[in-house]
């Protein structure tokens, strides 16, 4: 509660700061000698709480009323507001009573000429204010208060402005009229945009003009952002009040803000907001259908420990000399712990950290939907997470999902080049070495028998050298393997077939991809006859040939793989094909069980020297076939991992896990052949497999590229509140940053030499004693100007101001005093509370103020010049609220669709393809796409779906550009 008093106790608090603890105790004592003598209950309801002294003092002295005091101090009078309200859940207040000065920004200075340009304090703020997005028909004719940023104004004309206020990333207009009976309207173009203003007025419909909505003066005041402005309703203001600071630097609309000021992003940029709101939502159903199916959330700890579970990671240092945490790269030692505790039904909202390459849109914090269950292997998992996603497409986008397509690894990279195929589209691989062994001996030798060689054709009517230009884009270093396009040996080519078979340039995109064919012209013949009579050069397609080892094992995806998604992404955006749409879900299962490193990738693995790293992760189960290959042929094994795909796109995985020590050991130590410090790290995981673990098996969805998707936007830092840059920057804090040595000292931390050398910005590491001993000499001289001219202030308080101007004449500027000023601040303050509780004067002039609503509401008395000077101090210097007013509410979350999608059964289906799919496959299979995406009709819109434009309004192509809706950096 904001009292008069204890505002005013502020300035004496200013310069009794700068007298020092024994200094400001002394002259409280002579206060209290001089002063002692009614306290005041009014000022004392919630903080000052001396009861005693209240209760005793009450009734002395003769009343005045607040009309009076305010006459006399010649200042406003306060506003007496009632708190019907409760401040926060479980307070009930309905008789507090609070006063607050209406001042103006002169009145303040000129009462404070020492706070110099501070703006007055806006507090209380009652809870009578209506937020934009709730202003409807019904308030037709109301008085309503509204709170909110000064988006636009401008005028209309001599008599009016119009002023756009927004909040929540929502606008409404604002009529300022001279006409209605506002003073003067064209105060309010001074406002800088992006104030904090409060604006009371009626509620009115906008009048008709044409077909649109528009002003008074037919003159729209339209943000940018048209979509989220309240089309039909304006506000006819009587009173606006500034109640933040303007912005120090003017905000333009429409223009971009870069990462450091994400916050101004997300207040004007609607698309941020409404990412924010659909991430909320899918967290509401994730957590509403988990617990509905029985699973617990359980939070793991952040701060876990190093173990080579597979990425780099980001290690938190510890003043035990040594010792240091690792933040979890998921919780998935911590989950399958939880198994063995008998919570067989766990799920989380995971923070999950990685410190790895941050280019492909990935981010080094991150969030998971993890989950994990007992007594269960991954099929019930996959069924689990199937029901979930389809309720969450179905409560989000209304579309009605069908039963997820199967395929094995084996068969995804066959088929498609990928893990993660995008089955919306055909361009399907079809190997053909058979036809370059069978027509050329050579090739059947060991040196280049090793070559397995396949092959797309798309018919397209794109000419060579527009195709030529798409492959020189594709092939730019950035696009890895693909650079090879235009190398002499390259791993794949494309070139577009003309009507006629042209057998020289054939010739010669053949030989660029197996140069030893030159050697047998005459087979090179033979092999472009039967590639011809087989259907794989057929006239007026784009052809895209490539080679791989037949020993391949990368994960992932092969060069033609690549090259496949590129080229579909090019054709769509010049044209060549239909834009994609639909969601094609898969689980992908059945993946090598390790996966060769590639030194080039400088990924940590898990440290082995086997010269292979676990696919996924170590705790993964080797399938019950192949587990015989473990030990002699391990790249052969396959594990029960599984991916879930949506649109080429993995969502999530996860596994059936090993739950016993003994093969959980032999895959670590004998077949990673993890060291001997690095298996310690996972001795507590053996352990707990030692104690009876059940079978389980669990998943974890990539939240933020699940509400992306969903939000339909291409990168996850757009559903992100905070994302960090392609650095790994987080630039409206500036993280990550230097320490001080001192700092790097308390954790035994030294850096190399050199390690900041060509580091941006100051490095402050070198230099930070000096500085920061410069810092408090500033601030410390800043403070005692302050004081200073605090102390002028109060000196006309007698008494008071005496012996705190004899203290202030004193200090001096010495090292550490800042220090001790700062520490000591809150005891200060508690001592000038009691100050004020007991500083309170003599019995002549008392003046009572009376509670204007209930004289049976507390009063304060006070007396003589130095009471009138506290109250009129007081009375101009509302302090800030200390209390948030709060109320939680808990909403309840509308399951639409439930019965459907819990009736929806994920049927047994067989893996396509699965792992006995032999790798020579007939060039004729073709790779069926049979499931179709159901839409239902009756969807209600969501918010990712564009809003219904009002038919009555074309809406203006600039408004596309919302303000701020730029990616972050
Ligand atoms: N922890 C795994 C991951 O982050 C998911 C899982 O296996 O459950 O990929």
């Amino acid at each position: 509660m904001a009292t008069p008093l204890r505002t005013c106790v502020r300035c004496q608090i200013d310069n009794l700061q700068a007298t020092g603890k024994r200094r400001l105790s002394q002259s409280i004592a002579n206060v209290r000698r001089q002063y002692v003598r009614v306290p005041s209950q009014l000022v004392s309801r919630r903080v000052y709480s001396d009861s005693t002294t209240n209760s005793r003092e009450l009734s002395a002295g003769p009343k005045i009323t607040l009309d009076q005091i305010t006459e006399q101090l010649g200042v406003a009078k306060p506003r007496i507001i009632t708190q019907t309200q409760p401040r926060y859940a479980g307070e009930i207040t309905g008789s507090e009573h609070e006063t607050e000065p209406e001042l103006t920004d002169e009145e303040f200075r000129r009462l404070h000429p020492g706070l110099g340009s501070l703006t007055p304090w806006s507090f209380p703020l009652d809870d009578s204010c209506k937020t934009i997005d709730t202003l409807n028909d019904t308030n037709i004719g109301e008085k309503v208060k509204v709170r909110g940023w000064l988006y636009q104004s401008k005028p209309g004309n001599t008599a009016i402005v119009f002023a756009t206020i927004l909040q929540g990333g929502k606008f409404i207009q604002v009529i300022f009229d001279k006409n209605a009976g506002f003073e003067a309207p064209h105060k309010v173009l001074t406002i800088r945009a992006h104030t904090p203003v409060e604006i009371e007025g009626t509620l009115q419909y906008k009048p008709r003009k044409g077909s649109k909505f528009t002003t008074n003066a037919g003159e729209p005041s339209v943000p940018e952002d048209v979509e989220n402005f309240h089309r039909t309703l304006e506000i006819v203001a009587s009173r606006y009040e500034i109640i933040g600071n303007p912005p120090t630097e003017p905000i333009i609309a429409g223009t971009a803000h870069t990462g450091d000021k994400r916050y101004i992003s997300m207040r004007t940029s609607t698309d941020l907001l409404k990412a924010l709101h659909l991430r909320n939502k899918v967290s509401q159903i994730c957590r509403k259908h988990l617990d509905e199916e029985g699973f617990l959330e359980v939070e793991t700890p952040l701060l876990f420990k190093s173990t080579p579970e597979g990425a780099r990671e980001f290690l938190v240092p510890t003043r035990t000399p040594g010792q240091m945490y690792a933040l979890p790269q998921s919780p998935q030692q911590y989950k399958q712990i939880l198994m063995a505790g008998g919570i067989l039904k766990y799920f989380q909202l995971a923070k999950c950290f990685r410190d790895e390459d941050l280019r492909a849109d990935r981010q080094p914090e991150f969030t998971q939907l993890d989950l994990e269950m007992g007594f269960v292997d991954g099929t019930t998992v996959q069924k689990t997470v199937e029901r979930l996603l389809k309720r969450i497409w179905y409560e989000v986008l209304g579309v009605k999902l069908p039963a997820f397509r199967v395929m094995s690894y084996n068969f995804a990279i066959t088929n498609y080049g990928t893990d993660k195929p995008d089955t919306r589209y055909q361009m399907t691989i079809r190997p053909f070495e058979r036809i370059i062994e069978q027509n050329s001996p050579l090739s059947r030798t060991p040196v280049y028998g090793d070559w397995k060689y396949e092959i797309i054709t798309h018919p397209c009517n794109i000419s060579n050298s527009r195709l030529g230009l798409i492959a020189s884009q594709i092939a730019s270093p950035t696009d890895g393997d693909l650079a090879a396009l235009r190398g002499p040996n390259p791993d794949c080519i494309m070139f577009k077939n003309g009507e006629e078979l042209d057998y020289p340039a054939i010739r010669k995109q053949l030989l660029r991809i197996a140069p030893h064919l030159k050697a047998e012209p005459l087979d090179l013949e033979r092999i472009i006859g039967a590639m011809a009579s087989k259907n794989l050069l057929p006239a007026n397609n784009i052809i895209m040939i490539g080679r791989r080892k037949k020993e391949f094992n990368p994960g992932g995806s092969t060069s033609l793989g690549e090259l496949r998604k590129q080229l579909c992404q090019k054709l769509i955006k010049l044209g060549f094909m239909e834009k994609l749409v639909g969601w094609k879900f898969l689980w992908v299962t059945h993946f090598p069980l390790f996966t060769p490193i590639n030194p080039l990738e400088n990924e940590p693995g898990q440290s082995g020297t086997a010269g292979y790293k676990s696919t996924h992760h170590p705790f993964t189960a080797p399938t019950v076939s192949t587990r015989e290959n473990l030990m002699n042929l391990p790249w052969k094994t396959l594990g029960h991992h599984y991916d879930v795909v949506l649109n080429g796109v993995e969502l999530g995985g996860g596994s059936t896990r090993i739950h016993e020590a003994e093969l959980q050991r032999t895959i670590l130590e004998d077949i990673l052949k993890v060291p001997a410090e690095k298996m310690k790290t996972f001795q507590h995981l053996l352990d707990m497999l030692e104690t009876g673990c059940p079978p389980h098996a669990g998943l974890a969805l990539g939240f933020d590229r699940l509400v992306a998707i969903l939000a339909g936007r291409d990168s996850i830092r757009e559903v992100i509140a905070f994302p960090k840059n392609n650095r790994g920057q987080d630039l409206v804090v500036d993280s990550p940053g230097l320490v001080t040595k001192k700092q790097l000292d308390e954790y035994g931390i030294m850096l190399k030499d050199n390690v900041l050398e060509g580091q941006e910005g100051p490095v402050l590491l070198a230099e930070d004693e000096a500085a920061t001993m410069e810092l408090a000499k500033d601030s410390e001289a800043n403070i005692v100007e302050e004081v200073e001219v605090a102390a002028s202030r109060i000196s006309a308080v007698p008494g008071i101001g005496e012996s705190v101007l004899a203290d202030t004449a004193e200090k001096t500027v010495v090292p550490g005093k800042l220090d001790m000023l700062l520490g000591e601040k809150n005891e200060v303050e508690e001592e000038v509370k009691v100050l004020v509780e007991e500083a309170v004067v003599k019995t002549e002039e008392t003046i009572i103020v009376e509670d204007s609503v209930s004289t049976s509401e507390p009063v304060v008395e006070i007396s003589g010049e130095a009471a009138q000077e506290v109250v009129q101090q007081s009375l101009v210097t509302p302090k800030p609220e200390l209390e948030e007013a709060k109320v939680s509410e808990t909403e309840e979350v509308k399951v639409e669709g439930l019965e459907e999608s819990k009736a929806e059964k994920v049927e047994d289906r067989e893996v396509e393809g699965s792992i006995e799919v032999k790798e020579e496959r007939s060039i004729e299979k073709k790779v069926e796409e049979t499931e179709e995406v159901e839409v239902v009709k009756e969807a209600k819109p969501e918010e990712v779906k564009p809003e219904e434009a009002n038919p009555e309004e074309a809406k203006p192509e600039e408004a596309k550009a919302v303000e701020g809706d730029k990616k972050p950096e």
